[in-house]
């Protein structure tokens, strides 16, 4: 048998209607939830890397058309120029210079400008200061230029005299006629401020960490935001080895350092260079986090509404079964009103107040007719003993002064005997009929056994009840009963509080006095005590 301690335990880890809608609804809410931000984090993550990739492309396009019109121009400025010095034989050098410093000037194109003979050996150069006049340059891109004695672009190198990383490109001189007499040199110094950063800006890098780079035809970085990759060899690179091979486009690949990048490539015509602008993949994920606090933020609120509501529709669901529990738990305990249930919205709960309520009146009906029951008399249908009793005790604790008369048929063992005992119990419903006729209302009139009367008549002194008594014994001896008999009656009579102060007291007192006028001839009424 569970203790009372593990019972309560128990019931306490009960759920309630409550928590478990709640529960259901947020458990509804978080799966709901966790799909919606699922499929909303694949199909935004897939347009941000689409729109990404796009963005790349055409700016690596644009990039790249521009980078294409500035070489051909730096390449017909070599070309122009070479031809204009190759018919300057006459001039003096110091002409040269200066067209070589007017030429540097004017467009910004090269960092220098060096004009060397057949044999590499320099004639001019601009600015003066890198003093390489009279020197013989014998670095493979200057051999490989006055082998070919045609145009020449270079990969990036390191020149040896000057120690810069630099670009070259030449253009062969022929004069008139047609004889070779060197080349014409711009070089682009990488590292430093050249024609590229002054176009395409010195920081290429955004907020968003997107950046872009220029690589050689070989590909050996030209331009890129950190200086110290400038002239690196990153044709392992598959966005490279596409530029390589001519390609233009777009592809998500992992960059030289491993981190993986969302590429725009385009291939510039002009010289196969290539101009790469990538985003790292990390700035489309702060953008999806964002989205998703977004949406978050959105479902929370109405989240709230609905467990709200779900809290108070529930709430109004589970009050009325607890109302009804409690009513349920106090019939029969106490005498219980029956509370007004007014009809509930909910068919269920609706139901089952009515069945409560039904089943309510109906064991109230039937307690009442068991009291009913325990309180009168069968043959008669007057109160009982049980019932008289009580009712004497409530006078008596109230303090109602009231008086007793007991009253006895005369020989009614005679009766019996001689008619049966059917008879005699027609003879007692009539006595009962005519004891209840003759009382007034308040009065009590109760059958206290076999041929045995008590009347109870509050707020009377002995005497005024010694005449109700004359007066229904004469009655009773004038009746007509069913039998060819006079009935007669002996009563005793006492009055509380004058002659006992309990029933025990009372009652004795009144049948003393009851037994005192059966002694002395019967058909009378005595007082108690006289
Ligand atoms: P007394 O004048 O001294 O009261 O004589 P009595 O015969 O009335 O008194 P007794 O007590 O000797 O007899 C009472 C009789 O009442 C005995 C019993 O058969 C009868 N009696 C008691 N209860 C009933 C009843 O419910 N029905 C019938 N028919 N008779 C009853
Ligand atoms: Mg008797
Ligand atoms: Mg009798």
């Amino acid at each position: 048998m569970p203790t009372p301690h593990r019972a309560e335990t128990k019931s306490r880890m009960k759920l309630s209607l409550t928590l478990l809608l709640m529960a259901l609804v947020t458990m509804v809410f978080l799966l709901t939830t966790t799909i919606l931000l699922i499929g909303s984090y694949q199909s935004k993550k897939k347009s941000l890397i689409e729109t990404t990739l796009n963005l790349n492309y055409a700016n690596a396009e644009r990039m790249s058309k521009t980078v294409d019109s500035l070489f051909r121009s730096m390449h017909s400025s070599l070309l122009f120029s070479a031809d204009q010095i190759a018919n300057m034989e006459a001039s003096r050098p110091e002409d040269i210079d200066a067209y070589l410093d007017l030429m540097r000037h004017s467009s910004n194109y090269f960092n220098s400008i060096i004009l060397f003979n057949e044999n590499g050996s320099v004639l001019n150069n601009s600015p003066k200061t890198l003093g390489m006049m009279g020197k013989r340059i014998q670095s493979p891109q200057v051999l490989e230029a006055l082998r070919l004695k045609n145009s020449y672009l270079s990969s990036p190198y390191t020149s040896s005299t000057t120690g810069r990383m630099i670009l070259f490109m030449s253009e062969p001189l022929y004069n008139k006629d047609r004889h070779y007499l060197g080349q014409l040199a711009g070089t682009v110094y990488l590292r430093d401020y050249n024609i590229l950063n002054m176009i395409f800006g010195n920081n290429n890098i955004d907020e968003s960490g997107s950046y872009y780079y220029i690589v050689s035809a070989e590909g050996h970085v030209l331009f890129h935001p950190d200086a110290e990759r400038i002239n690196k060899d990153i044709s392992s690179n598959e966005v490279v080895q596409r530029l390589k091979r001519g390609e233009s486009g777009k592809m998500q690949a992992l960059n030289t350092k491993g981190v993986s990048m969302l590429a725009g490539y385009s291939a510039v015509p002009a010289n196969n260079w290539g101009v790469v602008v990538v985003s790292p993949v990390h700035v489309i994920q702060e953008q999806l986090l964002a989205h998703l606090r977004k949406i978050l933020a959105y479902t929370v609120i109405p989240f709230v509404i609905l467990l709200l509501s779900v809290f108070v529709l529930a709430h109004r669901l589970a009050k009325p079964f607890v109302v009804l529990a409690d009513l349920v738990n106090r019939i029969g305990k106490e005498n219980v009103e029956l509370p007004e249930l007014k009809p509930h919205w909910n068919r269920e709960v609706d139901l089952l107040t009515k069945a409560v309520v039904m089943a309510w009146s109906d064991i109230q009906k039937q307690t009442d007719q068991l009291t009913q029951d325990a309180m009168t008399d069968l043959l008669t249908g007057l109160t009982n003993r049980r019932a008289l009793d009580i009712s004497i005790n409530q006078w008596i604790a109230a303090r109602v002064p009231f008086s007793v008369i007991v009253l006895d048929v005369d020989k009614f063992k005679f009766v019996n005997d001689t008619y049966g005992h059917l008879a005699g119990d027609e003879v007692l419903k009539s006595v009962a009929e005519i004891l209840t006729a003759s009382i007034r209302p308040g009065d009590i009139c109760a059958r206290y056994g076999g041929e045995e009367f008590v009347l109870l008549l509050p707020r009377t002194k002995p005497d005024h009840a010694f005449t109700v008594a004359e007066r229904i014994r004469k009655t009773l001896e004038k009746s007509e009963v069913p039998l060819p008999i006079k009935v007669t009656s002996s009563q005793g009579i006492a009055h509380y509080p004058t002659h006992g102060r309990t029933r025990e007291e009372l009652l004795g007192h009144a049948d003393e006095a009851l037994y005192s006028a059966k002694h002395t001839g019967r058909n009378r009424t005595v007082i108690a005590g006289e």
